[in-house]
């Protein structure tokens, strides 16, 4: 009886090398609807940053008239924006087992965020992150202006990449050499308390410098794809280390793929999608861009490992494939879902439990943020 032997198969047979044979393409049966829906999650999440920021500028202005203003109450979203404070509370949180009194919400919001890039990869950067969406949106104008974005020579993108890395063990580095009493201490400390508000004076009052290094990272982003998330970025280089665990990564499916690189020219982060079974890196961001432009039915997936397939399957058999794929990929849907849960999830236990606000008086704050610049560290 005749056997169709799987293509891989006859090779080890001996039978020598297989002549170069167009592979079929097997067309997706639906359109791709990643982009859209990650497209919505970014915007609402941009928008609700920015009614962050515009509560935040309403509460600090109320101390800064004496009381003159309408109050607002402090948005404690807002410590989403102090990560070295997250990274404080965190070891903190770790050494002792006490949940932090100061900027609570930085603790649970790098948590939230830690434990998406454990499970999703480092979704928190292509769905979430509001300077990520931004960050987007200025190199596709830059595509859209030039017709094209710059590709940093081979050589030196490594060495960009790594810059991140970088300033990330430079503020580990601060925070792990501080016990936890310090780290406590720190922020007790008028420093600490007002951190937010400095961080606003800030960029309030940029410097001519300040405002060159800004303009100068925007104008880079409009020609180079994400440069700040690439290359500077040490939120990302945290949620990239620990998306180095996430059992779910973009896999390809090599019967099914019929070689054409689309995938790796759409990715952002210049990975090299057509080549590989399944994307390890830590600069994989989970936005399916690669998804989205793969022509094939099940060659490209974010999923878990496919199932074992059987070695005998003719590569142009669509069932073996749908069939090795099945319940594994986890589709746009899900993603949007399971990241929009977490993060309600986990804000919403930590207000009920009291511990998403910093509970300090007026009358302190109306001491400290007029003040602020006056308090260093
Ligand atoms: S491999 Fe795919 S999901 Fe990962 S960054 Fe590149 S395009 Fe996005
Ligand atoms: S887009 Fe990538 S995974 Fe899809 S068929 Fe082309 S090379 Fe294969």
């Amino acid at each position: 009886m005749a056997t169709t032997l799987h293509p891989a198969t006859a090779r080890s047979a001996g039978s020598g090398p297989a002549p170069r044979r167009r592979k079929p393409l097997f067309r997706r049966s639906a359109p791709d609807r990643s982009q859209s829906l990650r497209r919505t999650v970014q915007f609402a999440f941009l928008g609700l940053n920015v009614w962050i920021g515009i509560q935040f500028l309403m509460w600090v202005h109320y101390f800064e008239s004496h009381g003159a203003s309408r109050y607002v109450g402090r948005p404690a979203g807002v410590d989403g924006w102090l990560p070295i404070a997250g990274l404080m509370n965190l070891k903190y949180f770790l050494f002792t087992g006490h949940l932090p009194l100061i900027h609570p919400a930085s603790l649970v919001l790098i948590s939230v965020f830690l434990l998406a890039s454990m499970f999703l990869k480092k979704s928190f950067c292509s769905w979430l992150c509001p300077v990520g969406t931004v960050s987007e949106y200025l190199w596709k104008l830059g595509r859209r202006l030039f017709r094209r974005n710059f590709l940093v020579p081979r050589w030196l993108d490594p060495i960009l990449r790594s810059l991140k890395y970088l300033l990330l063990a430079f503020f580990a580095g601060i925070v792990l050499t501080m016990s936890a009493d310090a780290l406590n201490g720190f922020l007790l400390a008028p420093f600490g308390i007002i951190v937010d508000v400095k961080m606003l004076n800030f960029f309030r009052e940029l410097s001519i410098g300040g405002f060159a290094i800004l303009a100068a990272l925007m104008l880079l982003s409009v020609f180079i794809q994400n440069f700040w998330c690439r290359f500077l970025c040490p939120y990302g280089a945290l949620m990239g280390l620990a998306s180095l665990v996430s059992p779910v990564k973009i896999r390809r499916d090599s019967d099914a793929c019929i070689d054409c690189g689309k995938c790796a020219r759409a990715c952002p982060s210049h990975l090299p999608v057509d080549q590989l079974l399944q994307i390890r890196s830590a600069e994989c961001s989970a936005c399916m861009e690669c998804v989205a432009a793969c022509p094939a039915e099940n060659a490209l997936q974010f999923s878990l490992p496919p199932r074992a397939s059987q070695d005998e399957c003719p590569a142009e058999e669509p069932a073996q494939i749908v069939a090795r794929w099945r319940n594994r990929s986890i589709g746009p849907r899900t993603m949007a879902a399971a990241l929009v849960l977490i993060f309600i999830g986990f804000v919403g236990v930590a207000r009920l439990t009291g511990h998403w606000q910093t509970y300090i008086s007026r009358d302190v704050y109306m001491r400290l943020v007029p003040h602020a610049d006056e308090y260093n560290h």
